[in-house]
């Protein structure tokens, strides 16, 4: 019978743990394999970490890893990837919003029907507001229009893999990881089981616009390097000043009827170039931070503190 890790990651976890382990317990439980749930705590600054502690002291099934700070769900997720024992490795967010039960489906998915690896992906998004959504939307499409190998709409990073797959992930040895671009890179024969999106059972979400939108231009171009990023934010200057004179411009010539005196065609273009110019700048810099970030070889997430748990440790099993 193949024995089972699933990966929690966990940042600032506090109010929801205890239920997500009660829930997740269950639905393992009537799995009847040997099993193990690895927290993954991202350097929470809250009880995350201590509750973890806790609860392995009940349970031998938990396993637990402190990052030294927060690296992000990309390193969570590979530091849970490298220390999963089990034939199956499942990842699953901390707060319910990955509905423990589809486990068992995802193991007939491979068990019985050959699969490797088994995705998700949402089939609404009712627990986000209008620009979150929005911008989620527009972000899976403005990623399959540029790469080359397209991520399923909506995918979530909730995943059941087979140990072949997880070793195959673990090959790649680049910095800039995106793990459902790797997902998808990797082929392997692989299916989706959609689901409806349920509201978190606690605590709050851990990213706004602001910062899903810093991961999506991440994940597209790959990197973010502060100094390279000036050239960034110049472009936004050049832009803000160009609209600033195409509206003031049309507006003026819309209220009069007669163009503003000010009005220059050599300073419009001479604005509308340096945009571009500052716009293909821009993406320059961002590939070169990626080629930095990348030669540094820097590893992904730092280990504070690890234990185990006794899934296959012979003669220890609970
Ligand atoms: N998470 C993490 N590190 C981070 C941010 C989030 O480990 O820097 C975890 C978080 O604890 C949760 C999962 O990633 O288990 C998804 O985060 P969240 O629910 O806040 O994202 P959302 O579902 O709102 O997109
Ligand atoms: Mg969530």
């Amino acid at each position: 019978m193949n024995t089972l890790s699933i990966i929690i990651p966990c940042y600032n976890e506090e109010d929801v743990l205890r239920l997500t382990y009660e829930q997740l317990s269950k639905v393992c439980q009537s799995l009847q394999r040997e099993y193990e749930i690895l927290f993954v705590d991202d350097g929470s600054s809250d009880q995350t970490y201590p509750i973890i502690q806790a609860l392995s002291q009940k349970d031998k099934h938990i396993g637990g890893i402190s990052l030294t700070r927060n690296f992000g769900k990309e390193g969570v997720i590979l530091a849970g990837l490298e220390a999963a024992k089990g034939d199956l490795i499942a990842v699953m967010d901390a707060d319910l919003q990955d509905p423990p039960e589809l486990l068992t489906e995802m193991i007939r998915l491979i068990e019985e029907d050959g699969y490797d690896q088994v995705g998700t992906y949402r089939k609404s998004r009712s627990s986000q507001t209008f620009l979150t959504r929005f911008f989620s939307e527009a972000y899976y499409r403005s990623f399959n229009l540029l790469s080359d190998r397209p991520i399923p709409l909506n995918e979530r990073e909730y995943r059941m893999m087979k140990r072949s797959v997880v070793e195959t992930i673990l090959k790649m040895d680049e910095r800039n990881r995106y793990i459902k671009g790797l997902w998808t890179w990797i082929g392997f024969k692989t299916t989706h089981i959609g689901y409806d999106d349920i509201e978190r059972a606690g605590g709050k979400t851990k990213y706004n616009i602001k910062n899903k939108f810093k991961l999506a231009f991440r994940n597209i171009i790959s990197a973010n390097v502060k100094p390279l990023s000036i050239v960034h934010k110049l472009t936004w200057l050049f832009i803000a000043v160009f609209w600033t004179y195409a509206l003031y411009h049309g507006t003026y010539l819309l209220t009069n009827g007669v163009v503003s005196s000010s009005w220059s065609l050599p300073v419009f273009l001479i604005l509308l170039i340096a945009k571009f110019q500052f716009i293909v700048f821009s993406l320059f810099a961002f590939y070169l931070s990626a080629i930095y970030l990348e030669s540094k070889q820097r590893p992904n997430y730092l280990v504070k503190e690890q234990f185990e748990s006794t899934l296959n440790n012979e003669g220890q099993k609970s």
